[in-house]
């Protein structure tokens, strides 16, 4: 398990006011599933991890794991709402000793997608907080709604407790307004709010902050490119720990290559589908956001499984794989460019932490930039933050694992020990 920075400062270095209570729930709602840490701040340790999946059906499964015992747990069975999931964790959690109504929980967190511009920081929830994420949902109809969702179950169930919205889009909202702005109607998109919020952004400030560590540096001192290749994938140029660009735009449609979703393309391929191809705007839509990306290319999105077929000769695999990287080095390249000098490429996520090739075919090429891989180095695997580029490269290029729900609770801690 990845180790962490001292717990008893927040993340800008200032000491706690000493809370008493050390623990930080996060919650991580989704339109059908739930996943959750306990953590205690103290000493960085997460008490137990979990998920329900499949909210409102008859399959619901619940999987819980303590992590003094180290047993996992399943309930299988139909859990019908948030409400009755989080009640089961919540159930679980007692079973453990560890209970929502115990007074060693300082907070809840909760992941929240969109936050537009409003929300450039982790905030207290209350009731005009609820009306603002609410406000959102024409720009994240997938998202914000679970996310309130899960908001309005763990109020109901401690409405004593400080609860914690943690924004993706928050880390973004350093981007200036060249960056961020689409070329149209600047009426029109101020109307609509259309403009580039970007997404992934606890991952991105967290991996940013844990690559200058790595490099002994304070993240002030560094610029660094991060890539965030999961399912999803987005990049992000990074400024002395601000992020300047990032892949992802109005939604999380922009950008890479990812599992199934396009990222770039000329926006009238829509057109074309529209009025050439017969589909409707719903059909374009699924079209783009789930069979598209690498699934769309080659009837896969898992990495290992595309690396599998390579390896058997399988031409569509390839090619899928050779689009993903070209576009992945195109990014590498324009980041470049914006930051002038980039001291560390930072690799993360279930792609960039595990997949060596492709860290390898995306950085191949590139000497002249000073960035490089070794290939001892590259092939170690690890669950620690580690450099892959030769130790005389101008460029570090690290393996960084993400840990979102860890950089969650950070925030959520930080801000409920500042007594706000
Ligand atoms: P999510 O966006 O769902 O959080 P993750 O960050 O967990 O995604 O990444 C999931 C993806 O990581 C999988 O679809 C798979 O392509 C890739 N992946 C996981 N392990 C490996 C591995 N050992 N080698 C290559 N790719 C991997």
């Amino acid at each position: 398990m990845t180790s962490h920075p001292s717990p008893a400062a927040t993340a800008s270095g200032e000491p706690l006011s000493a809370p008493l209570a050390s623990r930080v729930l996060v919650l991580n709602s989704g339109s059908s599933s739930l996943k959750y840490q306990l953590l205690d701040m103290r000493d960085g340790g997460r008490l137990a991890v979990g998920l329900v999946e499949r909210i409102g059906e008859q399959t619901s499964r619940l999987r819980h794991t303590c992590a003094a015992t180290g047993d996992t747990r399943e309930q299988n069975g139909p859990i019908a709402d948030h409400h009755a999931a989080l009640k089961a964790v919540a159930g679980e959690l007692s079973r453990d000793g560890i209970g929502l109504d115990s007074p060693e929980l300082a907070a809840i967190g909760h992941r929240v997608v969109h936050g537009g511009k409003f929300f450039t920081e982790p905030t207290l929830i209350d009731d005009s907080v609820l009306t603002e994420i609410e406000r959102l949902i024409p720009v994240a109809p997938l998202h914000n709604p679970a996310n309130l969702t899960g908001i309005r179950t763990a109020r109901a169930l401690r409405p004593d407790l400080p609860q914690v919205a943690v924004f993706d889009t928050a880390f973004h909202t350093t981007m200036p307004e060249y960056a961020a702005r689409y070329a149209i109607d600047t009426k029109l998109a101020d109307r609509y709010r259309v403009r580039r919020y970007g997404f992934h952004g606890t991952s991105h400030a967290y991996v940013s902050r844990a690559t200058a560590r790595l490099l002994g540096r304070a993240p002030e001192e560094v610029n660094v490119i991060v890539l965030h290749l999961g399912n999803g994938a987005s990049a992000s140029a990074v400024r002395g720990g601000r992020c300047v660009d990032t892949s992802m735009g109005l939604t999380p449609l922009e950008g890479l290559v990812m599992g199934t979703r396009s990222g770039d393309l000329d926006p009238a391929v829509i057109f074309h589908l529209r009025r050439v191809g017969g589909m409707s705007m719903d059909e374009i839509d699924t079209l783009l956001n789930k069979r598209s990306g690498l699934f769309g290319l080659c009837g896969d999105n898992d990495m290992r499984e595309i690396q599998r077929r390579i390896d058997e000769g399988d031409a569509g695999a390839r090619l899928a794989f050779d689009i993903y990287v070209h576009r992945l080095k195109k990014y590498i390249g324009a980041y470049y460019a914006v930051l002038g000098t980039v001291d560390a490429v930072a690799f993360t996520a279930g792609v960039g932490e595990n997949a060596a090739p492709v860290r390898a075919a995306a950085v191949e090429g590139l000497a002249g930039l000073g960035l490089a891989v070794d290939p001892g180095l590259n092939a170690v695997r690890g669950d620690e933050a580690r450099l892959i580029s030769p130790p005389d490269a101008r460029v570090a290029v690290a393996v960084v694992p993400t840990d979102e729900e860890w950089e969650i609770a950070e925030q959520t801690y930080a801000l409920v020990g500042k007594g706000v």
